[in-house]
């Protein structure tokens, strides 16, 4: 049997604290594992230890982006950046140790026979360590989730997360729209929309070893206003005319990056998301070229 090609994600920000002992603690599982780190320029040395990890070590890639870009944003670029350098199975998870690297080949064991598997800290077994708000809002949120959305896991919105890379042909990555936590709701509900097969494997969630939360608390309100959009959306589902990044083969003419995104069909222009494309509220004009976005730089063009 041929061995499957793996790669683990993380998107870091200012996790100069954390980010050296995880990556050394997720090869010492597997030397076969390759790492992609994305990083939203870090102010605090990150970066430099990132080069220097990647200097010395070839299963490393490290992927620098100008700014804060957000989090879903850098997510959607690992899956991108899997599906066009042929992976075969794609892990991600936080750079904080809330997610323990040894649950990795758990969670590959099981996804050998299904399509997606979530770390769970709702499941029978699973533990997280949130006090106060922070805990009750992420009950609820998951709670709520799987009520309204039909979704038969009990966890949604952490970042542990295995996916069978083949299923990115499937998923539209181009009409995921938040950047920002929200996202991990929007992907497992659009997950659910594709049919994939998913299950949870309990884990339990640490609060960061080092450094401060990332989650600002105005993304709460973000995440129940994504519950209520995508709850609409069962009964109103919008066909989106946007291609998938699997079918989009130009590179970014900027950084040469293949993590692209459609952000405006050819002749989508007579509705709101394609005017957004073009930062203009007219809808005069019917007719428009396609417009991108490279994940990594940033830059909107048309290829
Ligand atoms: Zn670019």
């Amino acid at each position: 049997m041929s061995k499957n090609k793996i790669l683990v994600f993380i998107a870091t920000y200012n996790e100069n604290l954390n980010i050296s002992d995880l990556f050394f603690d997720i090869i010492k599982i597997s030397p076969d594992y390759n790492v992609l780190i994305i990083d939203d320029n870090s102010t605090d040395g990150t970066k430099e230890i990132l080069e220097k990890l990647s200097a010395t070590h070839t299963c490393l890639t490290v992927i620098h982006r100008p700014r804060k870009m957000g989090v879903g944003s850098a997510h959607r670029a690992a899956m991108i950046y899997a599906l066009k350098n042929e992976y075969d199975q794609l892990v991600t998870m936080d750079a904080d140790f809330s997610h323990s690297p040894g649950t990795i080949p758990q969670m590959l064991e099981k996804l050998e026979t299904l399509d997606f598997v979530i770390g769970s800290r709702y499941m029978k077994g699973g533990k997280s360590d949130y006090e106060g708000y922070r805990k009750w809002v992420s009950l609820i949120a998951n709670k709520l989730a799987r009520l309204t959305l039909g979704i038969k896991i009990h966890e949604c919105t952490t970042s542990f997360r295995a996916f069978r890379v083949s299923l990115f042909n499937n998923l539209n990555l181009s009409a995921i729209k938040s950047n920002g936590y929200s996202f991990f709701l929007e992907c497992v509900y659009e997950l659910k929309c594709v049919d994939a097969v998913m299950a949870e494997v309990p884990i339990h969630f640490k609060d960061r070893f080092h450094g401060n939360s990332k989650i600002p608390k105005t993304e709460i309100f973000r995440s129940m206003y994504k519950l209520a959009y995508l709850f609409r959306s069962r009964f109103y589902k919008k066909q989106t005319q946007l291609s998938n990044p699997a079918e989009i083969k130009t590179s970014c003419y900027f950084c040469k990056s293949q993590c692209i995104v459609e952000i405006n069909h050819e002749d989508t222009f007579n509705d709101i998301a394609g005017a957004q494309a073009y930062k203009s509220k007219s809808l005069e004009h019917k007719s428009k070229p396609q417009v991108v976005n490279c994940l990594v730089c940033d830059l909107s063009f048309c290829p």
